[in-house]
């Protein structure tokens, strides 16, 4: 199965399913969230960031493109890339190096650095429903699609 979808009732369902996925990782992982302003996108990576171990607050780095996280053997990068001009400034700030075998990348809108972002394992799309939400999860590689098949919302 390469897409599975769940219903998000409120913003904890979307730290639940975050953390859910993050505790699943084994290895290099790459993900990309993709929805409107608003819809999830950073409350899912605070979920999944906190799970990890982080006690802080996540917040978008909207400013800054990348925020690090060292995390229970991982490096954990947090990318939001939606005031990125051109997918070539992700060249300059040396993006290769932050896609390394212990690392696992979430990146918020990854449309904006197309030709230039490594291929995703699994792209995760949220969408508004009413107050409530829904999320697809889509793999694109064997590992994604291990991933996907253990998810669970419960
Ligand atoms: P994004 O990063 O996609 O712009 P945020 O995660 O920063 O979005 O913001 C989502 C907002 O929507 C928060 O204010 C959160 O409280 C609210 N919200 C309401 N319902 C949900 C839900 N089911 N999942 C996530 N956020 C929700
Ligand atoms: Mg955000």
């Amino acid at each position: 199965m390469s897409t599975k979808k769940f219903t998000l009732a409120d913003e904890s369902a979307t730290i639940l399913i975050g953390t859910k996925l993050a505790n699943l990782c084994s290895k290099q992982t790459t993900i990309y969230l993709h929805g409107d302003l608003g819809a999830g996108k950073t409350t899912f990576s605070r979920g999944f960031i906190q799970s990890l171990g982080h006690k802080g607050n996540v917040k978008s780095p909207t400013y800054t493109l990348v925020e690090p996280y060292q995390l229970d053997g991982w490096n954990v990068y947090h990318f939001d890339l939606y005031r990125l001009a051109d997918p070539e400034e992700l060249e300059f700030m040396g993006i290769r190096d932050y896609f390394s075998d212990d690392a696992i990348c979430l990146v918020e809108w990854p449309e904006k650095g197309v030709g230039v972002l490594p291929d995703a394992d699994i792209d995760i799309e949220i969408k508004y429903v009413g107050e409530a939400r829904e999320i697809a999860f889509t793999a694109n590689s064997d590992y994604g699609r291990e991933l996907i098949s253990h998810l669970e919302l419960n």
